[in-house]
């Protein structure tokens, strides 16, 4: 309970929805505006997951 109040708000970690990594970046898409890549599998997409730290 108390650890939750140490928190930051608003902190989290993007999640690769194919093979589980966090090494996640922002990507630039063209007309779709922004998409994720993986840099571990090379996953592009809109879907990822989200985890708070
Ligand atoms: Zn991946």
């Amino acid at each position: 309970m108390l650890e939750e109040l140490k928190k930051p708000p608003g902190r989290r970690i993007l999640v690769c929805p194919t093979c589980g990594s966090h090494d996640v970046t922002y990507y630039m898409g063209l007309k779709m505006g922004y998409q994720y890549q993986c840099k571990s599998c090379n996953y592009v997409g809109a879907l990822v997951l989200e985890e708070d730290i």
